[in-house]
């Protein structure tokens, strides 16, 4: 029987030497680094959106680019269908790469400005050997059709500076899905696109995971977004998950008062509406000298004395919905 978890993440660890000028090397002997991602736990079930959200340096994006192998971690392990992805060497990476794929924020910086749009979606044909010539201009111009870039034999021959912010994004997710992969890693892949047309973008992303039955990480920094797509979401704050359960449950009753804060944050479309929830105090601290205990402790608006001096682990309140606080522990 197939593993249930396309997925597996386990005590993963990226942390970023900070580079010094020679002057501060010559001062200090210490080396300091940025815990981006500091020990995580999770899976992604076949077939789901798992969503990663979380303010910007809460280490979501680079969650994204280990499971992808773009950078190494420090340590843990991520498995991709039960193989550990550090396990293999650079021609055996490069074919699994053909079943993780990635949707990036700008799509402009993602597609080469000197190749067609057409050349650029069919392009990986080529390199893993699938289609060439005829055959691969067939397969691109169908997946174009799919995504709604259409007529595609006009824009085919078209630039990257010809399409619209929208259509370039579709044509990152034509080629994203070219090669028919299991995995689609999007990170804030309608954040650069016009507001008109990002709900256009995320049923088409909707639709295309179902018909070509794929999963999702779908990284964001948008409660509102997540909750239009995602199954399961996890919360990140700086390199954790404090929370992580199905989207109606940490929706309705999110458990950690990061969660809580941060959907409070989300705009209600109601004048008469009156935020009760405390927003939480200050800056995302520093991801270099996180502070002790619950990282979170600083800017919490019910931190107690154990908050400063005990990490909280990730424990699970209710089935499958998962919370690292001291408070609702207890
Ligand atoms: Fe707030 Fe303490 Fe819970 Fe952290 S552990 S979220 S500081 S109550």
């Amino acid at each position: 029987m197939a593993n249930a978890n396309l997925v597996e993440v386990r005590g993963l660890r990226k942390w970023f030497p900070v580079q010094r000028s020679f002057i501060e090397r010559l001062v200090t002997r210490q080396r300091d680094f940025v815990r981006a991602v500091d020990g995580v736990d999770f899976e992604i079930r076949r077939g789901e959106v798992f969503g990663l959200a979380g303010e910007s340096g809460s280490g979501k994006t680079t969650t994204g680019r280990l499971i992808l192998r773009l950078i190494e971690p420090t340590e843990g392990k991520i498995l991709f269908q039960g193989v550990d992805l550090a396990s293999l060497g650079e021609e055996e990476m490069r074919q699994m790469r053909r079943h993780m794929q990635a949707i990036f924020q700008d799509p402009y910086a993602s597609l080469n400005p000197r190749m067609k749009i057409g050349d650029a979606i069919g392009h990986s044909l080529e390199i893993f050997g699938i289609a060439k010539g005829q055959e691969k201009r067939e397969r691109v111009l169908e997946m174009m059709e799919r995504v709604g870039l259409t007529p595609p034999s006009i824009l085919y021959e078209k630039y990257p500076h010809q399409l619209s912010g929208g259509q370039r994004q579709r044509a990152v997710i034509a080629r994203a899905l070219i090669l028919r992969p299991d995995l689609v890693v999007a990170d804030e892949p309608i954040a650069m696109a016009d507001v008109s047309v990002r709900a256009l973008l995320l049923e088409l992303m909707r639709r295309l995971k179902e018909e070509f039955n794929l999963t999702y990480l779908f990284i964001t920094h948008d409660l509102a977004t997540a909750k239009y797509i995602c199954n399961r979401i996890g919360v990140m704050y700086l390199g954790k998950i404090v929370e992580m359960g199905p989207l109606e449950k940490v929706y309705r009753s999110p458990l950690h008062p990061y969660t809580q804060a941060l959907l409070a944050a989300v705009p209600v479309p109601d004048p008469k509406f009156r935020r009760t929830q405390p927003m939480p105090k200050g800056e995302i601290p520093s991801p270099i000298n996180p502070p002790s205990g619950c990282r979170f402790h600083p800017r919490c608006p019910y931190a107690e004395p154990i908050c400063s001096e005990e990490e909280p682990a990730l424990v699970e309140a209710e089935a499958d919905h998962f919370v690292a606080c001291h408070l609702v522990q207890r």
